[in-house]
């Protein structure tokens, strides 16, 4: 059996880097990019005015002058005027250009008309130079504003907006089938008798990766027939670029999960990790090396592997460049086996000192999916103790 560590770094050697494409820029958040991201042109672009008000001299202003002749007005979006002569201003707007021959704005709120003149009623603390957001001040052109392997959110979408790209190159969303397999397992919608289950793994895998933007889910539904699966499975493989089973991976007479990928000479990288819930956990790569996962059926160590393994697998492959790992402080001591590394839903919080907390949350065996509702995810309590002490600081997954 593979260490939880072990088959982390099993699975994330094996992960195939999705290809990028190019989107629309209005289709893009949300997305993984995939270049660099170039300032066009100096930001702000130009000596940009930063209040309504009137653009001066500063020599004027220190010679003593506090009454100017305005000799036009200039909104945003308009050429700039230039002043001709000592004492001359113009009437200016936020976002427009720095006049030529002025350096100082002087907001409209201290300036009274007199006559045709503007008469500086408040002249406290005026600095040369002041309002005016300098060319290049933010960056220079041709330097680089975004790196890839960021997902494109609010604040990314309007430096990709503001450098002028119409489109930019983005991961490709990968085409993923999820299969559940069990003759137990019926649809919702669907009558169902005293011995069979509603399937809900297709469903809840398909929330994680969609929410998390790592994959376009395709579901089917099996039965525990290793012809069908293996028909299925050769057919989905085709078409996506990786598969996610659930259930038939275990020793059962009816788990044919195994036995399918090998007749599919797929090379099965490990079956069975040291962890609970999730013991049976199979990876394995097609011929063509695309992924395989096969997660055990039970919901709770389903949604536990996909999360610890097969989400951190899609985000590298994604292109992802962040890795940063979340801890939190535990609540509540947590007594387990030694033997086997441990997988504690979690409800998190923070305590009186600004830290992450995780409050234990156990469910009642590892079918028991309805308590997971309302948990943020799990922490992981690497095996060799016995016992977790309250306060003991572990590494967060969230679902
Ligand atoms: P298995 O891994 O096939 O041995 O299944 C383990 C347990 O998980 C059994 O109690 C199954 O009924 C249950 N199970 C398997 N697949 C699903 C599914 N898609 N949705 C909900 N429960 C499942
Ligand atoms: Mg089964």
């Amino acid at each position: 059996m593979t260490d939880v560590s072990q088959a982390e770094a099993l699975v994330f050697e094996r992960m195939p880097a999705w290809p990028s494409v190019r989107a629309d820029i209005a289709a893009s958040h949300g997305r993984i990019l995939r270049e660099s991201i170039v300032a066009e042109r100096d930001q702000p672009p130009f000596d940009r005015v930063m209040m309504d008000g009137i653009a001066i001299a500063w020599a004027d202003w220190s010679a003593g002058t506090r009454s100017f002749e305005p000799i036009g007005t200039q909104a945003a979006g308009s050429p700039e005027l230039t002043l001709q002569a000592p004492g001359q201003c113009v009437e200016i707007m936020t976002g427009a250009m720095r006049p030529g021959g002025t350096d100082t704005i002087i907001p409209v709120e201290r300036i009274r008309r007199e006559g045709r003149l503007k008469l500086v009623v408040d002249a406290t603390d005026v600095e040369r130079g002041q309002f005016i957001h300098r060319q290049g001040s933010d960056r220079r052109k041709g330097v680089t504003l975004l790196e890839p392997g960021i997902r494109i959110g609010a604040t990314e979408v309007a430096v990709i907006a503001g450098a002028g790209y119409a489109d930019v190159e983005v991961t490709a969303v990968p085409r993923v089938a999820v299969i559940s397999t069990g003759d137990e397992l019926v649809g919702t919608g669907e009558p169902i008798a005293r011995f069979q289950i509603r399937s809900t793994n297709e469903f809840s895998i398909e929330a994680s990766l969609a929410l998390a933007g790592l994959a376009e889910v395709r579901r089917e539904r099996l039965i525990d027939d290793e012809g069908e699966i293996l028909d299925a499975v050769e057919d989905l493989h085709h078409d996506h670029d990786a598969l996610i089973l659930s259930g038939g991976v275990s020793m059962g007479q009816f788990d044919f999960v195994p036995a399918v990928l090998q007749q599919l000479g797929a090379q099965v990288v490990f079956h069975g990790v040291k962890q609970r819930p999730g013991r049976p956990l199979l990876f394995a790569t097609s011929r063509d090396a695309k992924p395989i996962f096969g997660l055990p059926g039970n919901p709770v160590s389903a949604l536990v592997c996909l999360t610890r393994y097969v989400v951190p697998a899609f985000r590298r492959a994604a292109g992802l460049a962040d890795t940063t790992t979340e801890h939190a402080v535990l609540t509540e001591p947590v007594s387990r086996s030694s033997r086997l590394t441990y997988f504690m839903p979690v409800e998190l919080g923070w305590d009186d000192q600004g830290r992450q907390t995780a409050e234990p949350k156990p469910t009642n065996t590892s079918g028991d999916f309805i308590s997971l509702a309302g948990t943020d995810g799990f922490v992981e309590l690497p095996k060799g103790r016995e016992k977790d002490p309250e306060g003991t600081v572990a590494r967060v997954f969230r679902w």
